[in-house]
């Protein structure tokens, strides 16, 4: 008990000058968070990270000489995007190369023509209106998506049956992609009616090799080669397990092993974390109007498989593999296989040799995250021989990687969407970025993190700019005073 006391005296971030700042959280918002304030001389700064790594939903492994990311990867934008601003005279990103095109494949190990998947791309991204079109309220994309993509092929395709059944077969290629832009479990989950606004420019920048861990360096002053002062501040293995406000000017944050004091609390992990913890994390707890936001706002996941091989056996011509499962073939897929239909495509990774990468959707997410990597590398290779034996000469991988974003409690999710059915005149981003305000009227708990930005949500650059905002809003109101 004792230690603690004293413990508690040591870490106790009382004021010198400037108030004191906990920020929960060193994924990037967090890190966009202290850098603005360090910037500004508020120095009196803590960082307390649960994972015993920065970067939060950014993870650059190295492998081989290069990194690969298990988290966010491609910069989605240029003007307006603050990543593409921080960074454009680094030379570090560079837009996907325009061979950057889909191979389709049948699951009898035919390769469709590239007529017939340019049009299916074409269909599937097609409906552009689906951002603004208020008259699908209260329905899911998947609902409207459906609806529409039936219309179009009947009309299209009429009297051409063999046609109309391999499009029908395409409905869940089209749900995957879907399910891989919203990061949900099923698309009857997600609204159609999305206030995701796109940064002008090209939409897949990559960071050809180092990472975006990038991002993080040239936030905090380090790249590319320095330490910042700012890593001093950051503890990590730190889960905080309770945040006290209101009884006193002061805030307490309780951690799994001790507590501190500040005059001020920017709190960032994602919005599973709150779902998940929002009845013990803050007391007293939270208003109904936050609870409210985090609720409307969705967050499930994608899974990352990642491979390495010692040759790439597949050559220059392709950069991404799709998968299209017939009907009979999907009905022929038996028990500890059955999880390969999850995998919606595999890509190589710009700057990474000999590695792909298998991106997976939907609900088996959660158990396919508790599988070993053997079992995962060994159906990666039956889908991989399954439907392009036939072209090339597939190898076993010689590495693994798995992410496990859904089943980590520090995330329990990969990008958060807007909710089917929570559609209005609310934008519960903005609830969730209101602070809640200290007895005196100031704000004392501000949030940050991606889901609290009501345009650039689910994105790295919107959790940089969200950070930068509550920086900014510590920095004003103590300017004006
Ligand atoms: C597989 C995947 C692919 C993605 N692809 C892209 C992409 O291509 N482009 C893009 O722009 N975005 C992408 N994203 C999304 C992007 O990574 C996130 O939007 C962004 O990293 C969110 O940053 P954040 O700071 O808001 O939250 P986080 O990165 O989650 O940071 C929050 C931090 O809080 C910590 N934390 C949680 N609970 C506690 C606790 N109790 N105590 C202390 N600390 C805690 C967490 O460990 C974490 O470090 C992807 C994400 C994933 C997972």
């Amino acid at each position: 008990m004792l230690a603690v006391f004293f413990l508690f005296l040591c870490v106790s971030a009382s004021t010198q000058g400037t108030p004191s700042v906990i920020i929960i959280g060193a994924g990037p918002a967090g890190i966009a968070a202290a850098s603005k304030l360090f910037e500004n001389s508020f120095t009196n700064l803590l960082i307390l990270e649960a994972e015993n790594r920065i970067g939060g939903r950014i993870n650059s492994v190295k492998l081989g000489e290069k990194y690969v990311d298990l988290g966010a990867e491609y910069c989605h934008g240029q003007k307006g995007n603050i990543v593409y601003e921080l960074v454009k005279d680094l030379n570090v990103l560079a837009p996907i190369s325009s061979h950057f095109k889909p191979a389709l494949y049948y699951s009898n190990g035919s390769r469709l023509q590239d007529s017939f998947t340019e049009e299916l791309q074409a269909i599937i991204l097609g409906y552009d209106d689906f951002e603004t079109n208020s008259n699908f309220s209260g329905r899911s994309v998947g609902e409207v998506f459906t609806s529409r993509y039936n219309a179009t092929i009947m009309k299209k395709y009429e009297g051409d049956a063999e046609k109309i059944k391999l499009l029908k077969e395409a409905l869940r290629l089209a749900e995957k992609v879907s399910l891989m832009i919203d990061g949900a479990f099923s698309w009857l989950e997600t609204s159609p009616v999305k206030h995701y606004v796109r940064s002008e420019g090209h939409q897949l920048l990559v960071w050809q090799g180092l990472g975006y861990r990038t991002i993080l360096q040239v936030l905090m002053g380090e790249f590319p080669d320095k330490k910042s002062p700012i890593r001093e501040k950051i503890r990590l293995n730190s889960p905080i397990t309770q945040i006290r406000y209101h009884n006193s000017s002061k805030i307490v944050v309780t951690t799994t092993n001790g507590s501190y004091e500040a005059d001020h609390v920017i709190f960032t992990p994602s919005v599973g974390v709150l779902k998940r913890e929002k009845d013990t994390l803050f007391q007293p707890p939270l208003p109904e109007k936050k609870l409210q936001a985090i609720e409307a706002l969705g967050i499930a996941g994608v899974m990352k498989i990642v491979l390495h091989f010692e040759n790439e056996w597949w050559g220059d011509q392709d950069s991404i593999f799709t998968f299209l499962w017939g009907e009979e073939d999907l009905g022929n897929l038996m028990g500890e296989l059955k999880w390969v239909q999850s995998v919606a495509l595999v890509a190589k990774v710009p700057g990474n040799p000999g590695v792909l990468v298998a991106w997976v959707t939907g609900g088996l997410i959660p158990e396919m995250e508790k599988m070993s990597e053997d079992d995962l590398l060994k159906g990666c290779v039956f889908l991989l021989e399954k439907f392009l034996g036939r072209d090339y000469n597939i190898t076993t991988p010689d590495k693994i990687l798995k992410s496990t974003w859904h089943t980590n409690g520090h995330f329990r999710g990969t990008y958060s969407y807007e909710r089917a059915g929570f559609e209005g005149a609310t934008r519960y981003q903005s609830l969730l970025a209101a602070p809640l305000e200290s007895p005196e009227g100031k704000p004392a708990i501000l949030f940050a993190g991606e889901a609290s930005n009501p345009a650039h949500y689910s994105t790295v650059h919107g959790a940089i700019e969200s950070g930068f905002r509550e920086a900014s809003r510590l920095i004003k109101l103590y300017r004006k005073n």
